[in-house]
């Protein structure tokens, strides 16, 4: 197969699928019906490259939010089944009192601008922040909307970088996750930069890494609602705290508690528009930004409760990217109530908060029952209905399944299902 396919870029969705199934011998049609070309196709090719189809992602609404004394309905999209179930269950345990509580930090970008060729770095540094008057000026009039929005320019920090001199630019993007106008930014001062520094500009772009714009979500659950038996309630809620405590230590058991937090995290960045590398990059780095990864959350018992604390940079936007133009992403911020005030710190808020739900819900599970039990029992029903089953029918495969124990596969799932519909035990 020769994967050079001169013009491809230029053939319709359905001519490039068609081009693909020749080349893989595929078949006519077969891949397209797999793919199923939607009517959203052309909408879909204007906002991608080289689009072939849509793929379809389950859409839910978790229930049970409580954040910062607001009940919220939180949208998340995943494939993976026991995400929205296990978020909504965290949510339910921490809605006592007010809820999960969160901070948001100022949303503040930063470019970098590294100068090279610069003959007299400290002058020079000098030089380009005593330009900031006009570098801020030259960024509101590019973002006449940001700046009419309180935001812009903020900062010019010039500093060595080897034998470089790095510059970087603040920029308050108020509510738009940043990217674009920090890049811009760059792009745009950067011969002003040069000019006042006397070197040529070699790299001009934002840093994905934004430490000031933290998002803290806390909550505490009354040991009282894990268990009705307070000494099972409090050996649960003290191996919650003994596998945060491991994770702190273990580098290998923080990747999968932090999986546990991007599972809420993620999916609420994939509902509502955003951009979910960026949003894993800077994760990650403040994760390892000792010089060893750490868990994004600790979870202790403190008195009668299990109280949590997840902190994570969360750079997002409610204008914007590519959310003006994703009706389904500005319903999902209005289902938020956010759409209206465009109030992006509530969505970082909803977001932190979802990451903490998501990982209390698995952190009880892996100290309880062990997260299998959950997962299997939502796995059975997706491969239930892959079979044909209604939902009624997949409800009482799952059921089944879940009482009889063992491994779920598909030929199991087919045997039940079988047997469910003939009225015989399996
Ligand atoms: P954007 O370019 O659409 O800029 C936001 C615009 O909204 C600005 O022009 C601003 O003036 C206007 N605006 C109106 N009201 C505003 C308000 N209240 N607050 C803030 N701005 C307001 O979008 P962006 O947020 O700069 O860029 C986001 C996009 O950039 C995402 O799609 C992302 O995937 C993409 N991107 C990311 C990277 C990266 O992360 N490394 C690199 C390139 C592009």
């Amino acid at each position: 197969m020769d994967s050079r396919i001169p013009g491809f870029h230029r053939l319709t969705p359905a001519g490039r699928i068609a081009e693909v199934e020749r080349r893989l011998a595929m078949p006519g049609g077969s891949l397209a019906a797999a793919f199923g070309l939607g009517s959203d196709v052309a909408s879909l090719a204007a906002r991608s490259e080289d689009v072939v189809a849509g793929l379809v992602l389950p859409l839910s609404i978790a229930p049970n939010f409580r954040v910062d004394g607001l009940d919220v309905l939180v949208p998340m999209a995943t494939e993976e089944p026991s995400v929205v179930a296990a978020a909504a269950n965290g949510a339910r345990l921490l809605r006592h009192g007010d809820g999960i509580s969160t901070t948001v930090g100022l949303p503040v970008m930063t470019g970098q601008v590294l100068v090279e060729g610069v003959s007299r770095p400290a002058e020079a540094g000098v030089a380009v922040e005593a330009a900031f008057p006009a570098l801020r000026a030259a960024v509101a009039g590019a973002h006449p909307a940001l700046a009419a929005a309180g935001g812009g320019l903020v900062r010019v920090r010039a500093a060595p970088s080897g034998s470089d001199l790095l510059v970087s630019l603040d920029v308050d993007v108020r509510d738009a996750m940043g990217a674009n106008v920090v890049n811009d930014a760059c792009e745009r001062l950067a011969p002003a930069i040069e000019a006042a520094s006397g070197g040529r500009a070699l790299v001009r772009i934002l840093t994905n890494a934004c430490p000031g714009r933290l998002a803290t979500a806390s909550g505490r659950v009354p040991l009282a609602l894990l268990d009705a038996d307070a000494g099972h309630a409090r050996e649960l809620a003290r191996r919650v705290d003994a596998i945060s405590r491991f994770a702190e230590r273990d580098a290998d058991r923080a990747v999968t508690h932090n999986k546990g937090v991007c599972n809420g995290i993620d999916a609420v960045l994939l509902a509502t528009g955003q951009d979910t590398r960026a949003a894993a990059a800077a994760a990650h780095a403040h994760a390892s930004r000792d010089g060893t990864y750490r868990p994004l959350s600790s979870w202790r018992v403190e008195g009668d409760g299990l109280a949590g604390t997840l902190v994570v940079p969360l750079a997002v936007g409610t204008v914007g990217g590519a959310i003006e133009s994703r009706p389904a992403c500005l319903a999902a911020l209005a289902v938020m109530g956010i759409r209206e005030s465009r109030y992006s710190s509530r969505l970082a808020a909803v977001v932190a908060a979802a990451g903490l739900a998501s990982n209390l819900a698995a952190l009880l599970a892996l100290a309880g029952e062990g997260i299998q039990a959950g997962h299997m029992r939502l796995h059975s029903r997706t491969l239930a209905m892959a079979l044909g089953a209604s939902p009624d029918e997949a409800d009482d495969v799952a059921a089944r399944l879940a009482t009889e124990g063992g491994r779920v596969d598909r030929g199991r799932v087919e045997r039940t299902l079988d047997a469910l519909r003939r009225g015989k035990p399996a």
